[in-house]
């Protein structure tokens, strides 16, 4: 497939054509311990790269404001379906062009300008897009951020209740980037109802977890769920909101200024186009379609079922080698290490993995001293290796290659011979061979 579409870029433009080429190279090459990312499936790669992007289709299926929607049409609800088959979900939108974008929408939908919201703290493992000062978010809500238990890692949710109970957000959030443990729904629930909150979770971290009932479900606690489709969901790019069972019955319609009252689904699509959006990436929806069809399939629940087995085996590696893990290990993909006694900082750290063809990336740890450009700590996840098919002995033998790496970060012997070492276990697990020259 892709041979022959390279076959023009090469000709018609050698630059990108090389640049494409080299990080196809580099996916193979290297060790991708990054938490966030994947590799998606040629049938996904194929539909994200074809034709559905040369069309306009504002509007949802049915009701677009273009012409010529029929298929594309076709496209997203067979993407919609799919989604709330696998999600058990009553309303789906896959329009958004990424999790920003779905937050921002569901923000806006049930927020307005200067509203409070809590969202955990971007340096305790939360997200930008749940209240920091950079983002949209923060500056155009009133943030209450809340923390992680130092001794824990983890949220004590009594200290929460009597945060908001104080505070009153309209919104609580939660899930984040760098949060080892299972996001406990039901307890936030609990404290949004006693606030008079809505309660979203952003699962964008383990949603192919959720998806296949590995993490627990969001349902019937949250009022809305937003995600990415690309991390541990393996699909494009991209991002999506929904709803579940109970979502109009038990918390009613939203009012807006004037005219009919409207369900909170028509908000929420309203937000997403004409709101925050114009039109969408048809061919990323084709492509989110795709990925939901294969993790509808038996194989993905084993797909993610090792994803975990694979973190579990690497955090107690680590632990073995005295490292400290934030909440002491995991119960997902994420594995978040803390080097405040290993005199070493995460940058220095993600540096000296990079050299060795190990991708991580520094990370804050909960109640960091240093700067977020330097950080204390590094964050590691299994799902892209779990796709190239590796299995414990190898997430065994990388945690003790970053061991050694971080134990001697200066020493280029040591690195050229992981490096070595990083080579002949990628070549034992080729990813796109069909894509490589
Ligand atoms: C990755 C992530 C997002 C945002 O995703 P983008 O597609 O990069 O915008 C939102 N929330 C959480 C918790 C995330 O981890």
């Amino acid at each position: 497939m892709a041979n022959s579409l390279y076959e023009n870029l090469k000709h018609s433009d050698p630059d990108v054509y090389d640049s494409v080429l080299r990080e196809t190279d580099r996916e193979h090459e290297t060790l991708e311990l990054i938490a966030s990312e994947n590799f998606v499936s040629y049938a996904v790669l194929e539909a994200a790269g074809g034709v559905m992007t040369n069309k306009y289709a504002e509007g949802y299926p049915g009701r677009r404001y273009y012409g010529g929607c029929e298929w594309v049409d076709v496209a997203e609800d067979i993407a919609r379906d799919r989604v709330k088959k696998l999600f058990d979900a009553e309303y789906a939108n896959v329009q958004p062009h990424s999790g920003s974008q779905a937050n921002m929408a569901a923000y806006f939908t049930f927020l307005k300008p200067g509203d409070v919201i809590m969202g955990l703290d971007l340096s305790h493992g939360g997200h930008l897009t749940h209240g920091s000062p950079v983002n949209f978010s923060g500056r155009l809500f009133d943030v209450v951020s809340y923390q992680v238990e130092k001794e824990t890692g983890r949220v004590d949710f009594d200290k929460l209740l009597k945060r908001a109970k104080e505070e009153k957000p309209k919104l609580i959030i939660c899930g984040g980037s760098a949060y080892p443990r299972n996001i406990e729904f039901e307890k936030y629930r609990q404290v949004a109802d006693a606030a008079g909150a809505f309660l979203l979770a952003d699962i964008a971290h383990p949603a192919g977890l959720v998806a296949t009932g590995i993490h627990p479900s969001p349902w019937p606690h949250c009022h809305v769920v937003t995600s990415t489709t690309h991390k541990t969901l393996r699909g494009p790019r991209g991002g999506l909101i929904l709803m579940g069972e109970d979502w109009e019955n038990s918390w009613g319609m939203v009012a807006p200024k004037s005219g009919r009252v409207k369900m909170v689904s028509e908000l929420i699509d309203s937000n997403v186009m004409p709101g925050i959006q114009g039109g969408p990436l048809m061919h990323i929806i084709a492509a989110k379609a795709v990925a939901f069809g294969e993790a509808l399939q038996p194989e993905f629940s084993d797909y993610c079922a090792q994803i975990v087995k694979n973190a579990k085996a690497m955090a107690e590696t680590f632990l073995r080698l005295d490292f400290r893990l934030v909440s002491g290990g995991t119960d997902t993909h994420v594995i978040l290490i803390d080097l405040t006694d290993k005199n070493i900082t995460g940058k220095v750290a993600e540096k000296s993995l990079e050299a060795a063809g190990i991708t991580v990336n520094k990370n804050m740890v909960p109640y960091d001293e240093r700067s977020p450009m330097v950080t204390s700590g590094i964050r590691v996840g299994t799902p892209a290796m779990t796709t190239r098919g590796m299995g414990v002995d190898e997430m065994q033998q990388i945690a003790q290659m970053i061991g050694r790496l971080i134990s001697a970060p200066d020493d280029s012997t040591v690195q050229s011979k992981i490096r070595q070492e990083v080579k002949e276990l990628t070549s034992r697990f080729p990813l796109y061979p069909d894509l490589r020259t």
